[in-house]
């Protein structure tokens, strides 16, 4: 491929999943027309969902899901001596992310409401950068395909990627939208990363943070402004737990 007259080298990339809903890996298949360009700038060689090819050769790893198995585990450490650079892929990859509800009842009682009394093979929920160490985040939940088609810009140019570290509020104002917490609904938006246009505001929903901690965000403040509107322990607690993007800020997990 050739930018600006230079000639770039197509680097290799493989996609793997671990535990998640391959939501994420569903966004980069997604848009057809937009495959083509994607697959100009790089050569995917190993891409269950899109593809038979099973090569062990890719420079570049992105990871889709958590990690709640040994057997994961010791894929995941395989996949990090093969690739030059590891992304973790979305909420899962990046925080444990909705799968770490099942942190919250035990492994018998999910067994017997969800899956009738047959075996599952689950352990506790870890994200990417528990078990190995990881180059980028690639935050969402699920990802946004522009982003990732950046990212991917970024990396076949071999510059480093910034994301935003200012929070949602400030996308809602550049956009104009109208304050769903002033409209009386549960947002986490003055604590979460920007990067999703927010998204959810604009479609007048709270933000659940999916896209993890902004920079140097004031929990205490927004928990008190919360309580301050009326919402209850319990409804922030669920908020704040629901993609395990905030440990450690509410008393109760201290
Ligand atoms: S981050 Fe969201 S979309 Fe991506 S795999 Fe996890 S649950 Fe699915
Ligand atoms: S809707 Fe949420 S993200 Fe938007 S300005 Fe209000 S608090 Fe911030
Ligand atoms: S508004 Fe919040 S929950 Fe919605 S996509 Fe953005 S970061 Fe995720």
């Amino acid at each position: 491929m050739k930018y600006l007259g230079i000639t770039l080298e197509r680097p290799k990339i493989g996609v793997f999943d671990f535990t998640g809903c391959e939501g994420c890996q569903l966004q980069i298949a997604n848009k057809e027309e937009d495959l083509k360009d994607l697959f100009d700038l790089v050569e995917i060689v190993n891409f269950r969902e899109i593809s038979s090819d099973r090569r062990e050769d890719y420079e570049i790893a992105f990871i889709d899901g958590c990690i709640t198995t040994d057997s994961e585990v010791a894929r995941l450490k395989k996949i990090r001596k093969q690739a030059g650079i590891l992304v973790a892929m979305g909420a899962c990859a990046c925080l444990g992310g909705v799968n770490n509800l099942r942190s919250r009842f035990s492994l018998s009682d999910v067994i017997r409401e969800v899956y009738d009394r047959h075996h599952i093979n689950t352990g506790p929920v870890r994200k990417v950068a528990d078990v190995v160490h990881v180059d980028i985040e690639l935050p969402g939940c699920p990802i946004s395909k522009p982003e990732f088609e950046w990212l991917v810009r970024h990396l076949v140019l071999g510059i480093e990627p910034q994301f935003p570290k200012y929070p949602v509020c400030v996308e809602c104002k550049q956009r104009l939208n109208s304050c769903v917490l002033d409209m009386g609904l549960m947002c986490l938006g003055p604590v979460t990363r920007a990067g999703c246009n927010a998204v959810c505001p604009r479609n007048r929903l709270g933000c659940w943070g999916c896209r993890g901690p902004s920079e140097e965000a004031n929990f205490e403040s927004l928990i008190e402004i919360l309580r301050e509107k009326g919402f209850t322990e319990e409804h922030i607690a669920e908020r704040v737990k629901f993609f395990n993007a905030f440990s450690g800020v509410l008393n109760s997990d201290r």
